[in-house]
């Protein structure tokens, strides 16, 4: 049976000091159950944010303790599958988000799940594509708190984090300790009003540690059809240059493609995107589609 951790084991801030909640080797599949990133808090249309109890907020289940997994490794998570809550809930408060000083009151809306949209006050329908919005691994040194995206990984609001993606991250202390939470139902690029369709759910996931892939610029995705940076820095100027050359240095050094080569092919069949300008740091991705240089499907192997 598959190991299972239970929302109960919480944390909210990445952290080596924490204690392993739970170990597995790799190659292992395991389930989280996650709260939304509110911890279930905002039930109904009459609770706003602030409301909120805001130390309650952005738990992240786990840590989990991966065998075998040690300081400068790379470590693959693969979202195996994601299962959402019946509900998810949308929210919006003056000053919050970019549109905020357009947004004179709060105001939360819920939205039911069927089938494979989200039910927008009977007026939209919203395709699902359920996410994870928070996920990474320890820090060596400080605790990074779950609402900060870092090169740990963290709140980095990635819609590209979904089922059959690979998330790589590089280990700062033994056992990894990992964890996620922070699902969305559905969230765009951006996530420009400070929130996706928040959700509870769980998620399958597998790890394994990728010898070949040392020095990997991370936090780095793989899907089937391309390979992403991700770059969150203070500034989207900043985040935006981070993801861009983290991209031109995976392409140098895995690929042995010169800068000027992998700049020319970066900006012919790249995209540069946005994950979330939201959060205490914005998030930036650079995909690069696997297609057009055959080479990247063997990344791994
Ligand atoms: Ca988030
Ligand atoms: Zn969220």
């Amino acid at each position: 049976m598959t190991q299972k951790l239970s929302s109960q084991h919480l944390f909210y801030a990445f952290s080596a000091k924490l204690e392993p909640a739970m170990r597995v080797d790799q190659g292992q599949e395991f389930t989280l159950e996650t709260l939304d990133c509110f911890s279930g808090q905002i039930k109904n249309q009459d609770d706003l944010l602030d409301r909120l109890d805001w130390d309650n907020v952005n738990p992240a289940t786990g840590p989990v303790y991966i065998n075998g997994a040690k300081p400068g490794d790379i470590l693959g998570i693969d979202i195996l599958n994601i299962t959402i809550g019946k509900d998810s809930r949308v929210v919006v408060a003056p000053g919050e988000g970019v549109p905020g000083s357009l947004i004179s009151s709060m105001e939360t809306v819920i939205l039911q799940h069927k089938d494979n949209v989200l039910d927008f006050r009977g007026m939209a329908e919203i395709p699902v594509n359920p996410m994870v919005g928070v996920i990474g691994v320890a820090p060596r040194e400080r605790e990074i708190p779950n609402g900060t995206p870092e090169k740990h990984g963290g709140n980095m609001d990635c819609k590209v984090i979904t089922k059959g993606c690979r998330v790589y991250f590089e280990v700062e202390v033994e056992g990894a300790l990992m964890g996620c939470g922070d699902l969305h139902a559905a969230q765009g690029d951006g996530e420009i009003g400070v929130s996706g369709a928040e959700t509870s759910g769980e998620v399958l996931l597998k790890t394994s540690v990728y010898p070949r892939l040392k020095g990997l610029p991370t936090p780095f995705l793989e899907t089937q059809d391309m390979v992403a940076t991700v770059y969150s820095a203070k500034t989207a100027d900043e985040a935006v240059t981070g993801a861009v050359n983290n991209m031109v240095m995976f392409l140098t050094r895995f690929l042995q493609i010169s800068e000027n080569h992998a700049a020319m092919l970066m900006s012919m069949a790249g995209d540069l995107r946005f994950c979330q300008v939201v959060d205490p740091l914005k998030t930036v991705r650079f995909e690069f589609p696997k297609k057009v240089l055959p080479a990247l499907d063997a990344l791994h192997s």
